[in-house]
């Protein structure tokens, strides 16, 4: 991609708290922030896993006195929101914690939203160019990811199902930045293995997407090859063994770099996948994986040298291969990580069928994801993708 006379505008501008025991510095950070009674936004599987209770304890022994709201959906709704927000008023709170995957930190974005924001959130919507509604006066926002995956934590977006269109919506502003990330890869490591492939698998496809989008940003492009580098990397030890520090760490690094690299774009993979989670309740990033082969083979037509820059990223040797030849293998090992990660490569493994397709490539072209992609898509291109994933 060459410059071109188009403006850019970037930021990376999240303060990160990284690394083992990062969520010890909870009450140094609400303190700076002058939070003392946040609303804690999580759901039910971090609550029974006892993360939440640790946070609290961490909490308590700082002074805070949290409200907790724990009913956040696998994908949330806007129900999830209005909820939270009666909680942050019943508990008088001045700040919130965001605790758990996208789900729980993108609905805590949303609720910091709405507190100062009197709008419905569908006025927010990125594509009806939301961003210009939403100001600075947020209530302040400590994020902590229980997943290395999503990137949430350092993200301006927040992505909920509303009441109206049933589609999975975008709202994005630099102004719901978390305040603060607090990256503490320990909190991962009892994430099941299962959960651990689908959130890297997002990890990973965020890098991947952000290195092919169209436009020119040599930061973004820098950092998406690194982070491509290590989810592939260390992807497959942290799944077969949770408890590799060094792998977790590697992972929840490799997912902010993703999530820091996607203000570049993502691609016709999170546009194919939004409507799987929002129709059929699809895992996000696991969806996302399935997808990413595909996608990569039907985007090698406008790509070949980027698949080629991220062969040599991912360890291929490069040496002697024709561009052709290292795309084919920068693709194929993608499919080898799916299997080493014990992800099966077909929708219809999670009772996709072809009479859903229509309907889904219909919303696949909705979602402002795909405008990025590096080849563009027809709603024809999309019903013949999810063919081949089916
Ligand atoms: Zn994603």
């Amino acid at each position: 991609m060459s410059p071109n006379n188009a403006l850019s505008i970037f930021a990376f501008p999240t303060r990160v708290v990284f690394g083992a025991g990062a969520v010890r510095e909870l009450g140094e950070e609400a303190k700076r922030l002058g939070i003392r009674r946040p609303l804690l936004v999580t759901d039910r599987g971090i609550v029974q896993c006892g993360i939440a209770e640790r946070i609290l304890a961490e909490g308590n022994r700082s002074g805070l006195t949290p409200t907790v709201f724990d009913g956040v959906h696998p994908n949330p709704i806007e129900q999830d929101v209005l909820d939270g927000l009666e909680g942050y008023r019943a508990g008088d709170c001045d700040g919130m914690i965001g605790l758990g995957g996208g789900s729980a930190l993108d609905t805590a974005k949303a609720i910091r939203l709405c507190v100062t924001h009197p709008l419905p959130l569908g006025q927010y919507d990125d594509q009806l160019n939301g961003a210009e509604k939403i100001r600075g006066n947020v209530p302040p926002l400590i994020a902590i990811a229980t997943t290395a995956g999503t990137g949430s934590e350092v993200g301006r977006s927040a992505v909920i199902i509303l009441k109206a269109t049933d589609r999975k919506t975008v709202i994005f502003s630099p102004f719901l930045i978390p305040s603060v990330a607090l990256a503490d890869p320990e909190l991962t490591l009892g994430l099941p293995a299962r959960i651990t492939a689908g959130t890297g698998l997002d990890a990973l496809t965020h890098n991947v997407e952000a290195y092919l989008a169209k436009g020119y940003h040599p930061m973004c492009d820098a950092i998406a090859l690194q982070g491509t580098r290590l989810a592939v990397q260390h992807l497959p030890t942290a799944v077969h063994d949770g408890r590799d520090l060094a792998a977790r760490t590697h992972m929840m690094m490799a997912a902010i770099m993703g999530a820091v690299a996607f203000q570049k774009g993502l691609g016709a993979v999170h546009s194919l996948a939004h409507p799987l989670s929002s129709i059929a309740g699809l895992h996000h990033g696991t969806t996302n994986g399935i997808l990413l082969p595909p996608v990569l083979e039907f985007n090698r037509a406008s790509s070949e040298e980027r698949l080629c820059d991220l062969a040599a990223a991912i360890g291929i040797e490069v040496h002697g291969l024709t561009t052709s030849q290292a795309a084919t293998a920068t693709i194929e090992r993608i499919r080898k990580l799916l299997q080493e990660v014990d992800i099966p490569d077909r929708l219809s493994a999670f009772g996709i069928t072809r009479e859903m397709i229509p309907a889904l490539a219909k919303k696949a072209m909705e979602d402002a994801c795909h405008l990025s992609n590096p080849r563009p898509c027809s709603e024809a291109d999309m019903i013949a993708l999810y063919e081949q994933a089916l």
